[in-house]
């Protein structure tokens, strides 16, 4: 008899996304003429930059000539591709990573689920509250998060995200093995100061923390005095991953592409005291359970490096990031609290008067025919907000922003 593994029967069966799409179609049946503009959507929707799509044409022909045909490749990524994120990514901020520390992988996601292999079952995590799925389901999946009660983890420390600390979390009053950190923000669209950054790090260094820091919005920060990298900060390459992602940066949600920093310096503890590297256990596990990613969407990240390829990637950002200031200027004037939004690709807004995420959400489904993401959704400290993305198309996002208007007045 193959006996489950049963901790996959504690994650609520119900995905955010699909009540969400059960609650629209409903509308739908009731309201058969109505458009809906969703809002809601974490995907991006603006096609693959030119200097990307010729890279990937040109991998395609050498695919298809025995001479440049390419087989498997190293399970850590090429190095035409390692080298260039080294460069581009990081020399100019003056950190100075090796290429051997670069893991490529086929999208942000696998890895922020798949780095919990290289801790013990019993460590304990925490993390920021609202919160990308991901990483407290990968625990889940595991036994490490414990039983679920009242929406919240048993095992899982929850440090708040709201309004009332300007979204920055507060460093926990215990010691946590494992800490997850996202900046920007998803679902909140906040970032946090270099300065901030610094008191995690400083956390992680004297408690003997692992951090995990996912930037997989990097490419939206717009304001100095906000870190690209936790590298930025002195000592981080001693206690934290980071995960960046072709993904949003430039549009690979479908081409599939995005990296892993382990450094080399980083070290954890095994039960009896003697500290080992992760780096050569994250290439040991990555080499047994992956076989790389597509040659043809590593010569397409490596285009988004080119002058002409930076120079179309910027154009699409800037394209979402017009849409994340009009909606929140457009917001803002209606008289309705709207954070986040400046360094990344989503807002997240405040309901009016206190009204809860779903209420507010079937309010602005019903009265201005738009889908926002409620925010109870991300985790308990989400309840009474609403997410926004900005990766709409600019004629859906006007339109829906004059019929919320139209609403609200
Ligand atoms: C979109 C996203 C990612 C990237 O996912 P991919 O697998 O690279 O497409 C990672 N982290 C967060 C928080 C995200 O929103």
């Amino acid at each position: 008899m193959a006996l489950v593994n049963e901790h996959f029967l504690k994650l609520p069966s119900n995905y955010l996304f699909a009540d969400i799409a059960k609650k629209v179609n409903a509308f739908k049946v009731s309201h058969p003429h109505a458009e809906v503009i969703s809002l809601g959507i974490g995907d991006v929707t603006q096609p693959l930059c030119p200097a990307v799509r010729e890279a990937m044409h040109k991998a395609v022909d050498e695919m298809g000539s025995k001479e440049s045909f390419h087989g498997y490749g190293p399970e850590q990524g090429y190095a035409f591709l390692r080298e260039a994120i080294v460069k581009n990514d990081y020399l100019p901020r003056g950190i100075h990573l090796d290429p051997s520390e670069i893991f490529v992988n086929d999208g942000a996601k696998s890895d922020t689920g798949n780095i919990q292999e290289l801790v013990r079952w019993d460590n304990s995590i925490g993390v920021t509250d609202p919160i990308y799925p991901v990483y407290i389901d990968s625990n889940v999946m595991i036994g490490r998060a414990g039983v679920l009660q009242d929406g919240k983890w048993s095992n899982v420390v929850y440090m708040p995200c709201t309004a009332e600390n300007n979204f920055v979390p507060q460093l926990p009053d215990k010691r946590v093995d494992i800490i997850y950190l996202c900046y920007p923000n998803n679902p909140t669209g906040t970032m946090i100061t270099k300065e901030e950054l610094r008191k995690w790090v400083n956390y992680a260094i004297k408690n003997d923390t692992l951090i995990f820091y996912d930037a997989a919005y990097e490419a939206y920060i717009r304001e100095d005095d906000v870190p690209h990298s936790i590298y930025e900060i002195k000592g981080a390459r001693k206690v934290a991953i980071e995960f960046r992602s072709y993904s949003k940066t430039a549009g690979f949600t479908g081409v599939r592409c995005g990296y892993t920093v382990v450094p080399k310096e980083l070290t954890a503890s095994t039960l009896s005291g003697e500290r080992v590297p992760l780096n050569p256990m994250w290439n040991r596990r990555q080499c047994t359970k992956f076989n790389g990613t597509s040659y043809i969407s590593q010569r397409a990240a490596e285009a988004t490096y080119s002058p002409e390829g930076r120079e179309q990637v910027k154009e699409v950002i800037d394209y979402y990031m017009n849409n994340a200031k009009m909606m929140h200027d457009t917001l803002t004037s209606l008289g309705i609290e709207v954070f986040g939004g400046k360094n990344a690709p989503y807002l997240w807004v405040k309901t009016p008067d206190g009204s809860g995420s779903w209420r507010f959400f079937e309010q602005m489904l019903y009265n201005a025919h738009v889908v926002c993401t409620p925010g109870v959704g991300f985790g308990p400290s989400g309840e009474g907000y609403v997410r926004l993305t900005a990766f709409g198309e600019r004629n859906d996002c006007e339109e829906a922003l004059e019929r919320i208007t139209q609403w609200l007045k």
